[in-house]
């Protein structure tokens, strides 16, 4: 059961919620439903006697409620509802933006918070939501406001799974269906691929969360190892790569992660995961002033990615204020923004800008995390990194 779905109330297994660390709830014998898969639920109930048949309605009506309320109500042996519904997460923040975006802060049981963010459609009834995998990030992305925080640590798979729930359930409540989902929230996927193959498992599975592979997307800085280890899963979900520059140089000012994987052996990593699944990369393009939207670099970027079934998707900068580095950057002006992607197109390049979300709210990745721990005086730790 997750605290943002607005049928909760009715929901047969009690609300019980984690205030600490996650081998908390097996103490008390109380689980959450987020933390398993069909077989480790199995195992569960037999360990406590129960019959290992129950598993696979209690998982299929826990993905389902909020769905469909009928599907919610169904017996289950005295003693055993009550050891089922914990929440790993809570929202502790929302943020509506004008135009419906709404971003929620989730407090994990350690006290922790994660962002996910519920993106409506151009369709008025489809929503696409943008989950976290990390607490925090360890790749000092220099534009980036997560990457201010440092690395805390990985999300289990419950966590990542809650996020899709609340935001389904925050979907559900406007009216709309939560169609895609895509990892470009806190973190970085590859980093914590193992949670996030299981979750997503787990999302997009006909009898679970029901959403497809082909709905969700995981992103990268550019994380090779990485790309290969998604490849070789075999899921087939489409793959983003956060590119940002087309040199080695360029890209290695904003992105540290640059300096270990260069452009070429990304681009060539992304393009075997592309034959692999047939489905088109999409490069992510962040345009900054005077840093990487000449003209010079639009060609260049055409260059690379001239034969390869990928897109770019070009971004707007969200301002965080100063950088990891104690740079200032800005957005592109419209000019070179019109020009870097008029001279893509002019390449035969699928280009497109990725419409801005929420410029009314903290719209950047992390920047609402940031503001309610300030503002609760929670220390927010920092972890050095280096690539
Ligand atoms: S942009 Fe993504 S990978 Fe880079 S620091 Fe931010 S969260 Fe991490």
């Amino acid at each position: 059961m997750h605290p943002a779905d607005p049928c909760a109330k009715n929901y047969p297994f009690p609300r019980v919620r984690l205030g600490s660390a996650s081998n908390r709830w097996q103490m008390v014998g109380v689980i959450a439903l987020s933390e398993y898969d069909l077989g480790g639920l199995q195992e569960r109930f037999a360990a406590w006697g129960y019959s290992p048949a129950h598993a696979a309605r209690v998982l299929r009506a826990y993905y389902s409620a909020g769905t469909d309320p009928r599907r919610r109500r169904w017996p289950l042996p005295r003693g055993l509802a009550e050891r089922l519904g914990a929440s790993l997460t809570s929202v502790a923040a929302r943020q509506v933006a004008d135009d419906g975006t709404t971003k929620l802060l989730l407090r994990l049981g350690d006290g922790r918070a994660v962002e996910s963010v519920l993106m409506p459609a151009y369709r008025g009834d489809r929503a696409a939501g943008c989950i976290s995998s990390q607490v925090g990030c360890a790749m000092g992305c220099d534009f980036c406001a997560t990457a201010k925080m440092g690395f805390e640590r990985n999300l289990s798979v419950g966590e990542i799974v809650e996020q899709f729930l609340a935001l389904r359930s925050e979907a559900h409540s406007r009216d709309r269906k939560l169609q895609t989902v895509v990892f470009m929230g806190m973190g970085e996927p590859m980093l914590n691929l193992d949670n996030v193959v299981k979750a997503v498992e787990r999302i997009a599975a006909n009898d679970l969360g029901g959403l497809g592979w082909r709905q969700v997307t995981v992103s990268t800085v550019g994380i090779v190892p990485g790309i290969e280890a998604l490849a070789a899963t075999g899921l087939g979900v489409n793959l983003a790569v956060s590119l940002h520059a087309p040199d080695d140089e360029t890209r290695a000012r904003l992105l540290p992660a640059g300096k270990r994987f260069k452009v070429g052996t990304i681009l060539d990593a992304a393009q075997a995961y592309q034959s692999a699944f047939g489905r088109p990369v999409s490069i992510q393009y962040c345009l900054l002033r005077e840093v990487n939207d000449s003209h010079a670099q639009a060609q260049e970027l055409a260059k690379l990615l001239s034969g390869r079934k990928m897109h770019v998707n070009l971004l707007r900068y969200n301002p965080t204020g100063p950088s990891l580095r104690g740079e200032t950057y800005a957005a592109a002006s419209d000019k070179a923004a019109d020009l870097f992607i008029a001279e893509l197109r002019a390449h035969g390049i699928v280009a497109h800008f990725r419409r801005p979300r929420g410029p009314d709210i903290d719209a950047a990745c992390g920047q609402l995390r940031q503001k309610t721990y300030k503002a609760s005086s929670i220390e927010i730790r920092k972890t050095d990194f280096n690539t």
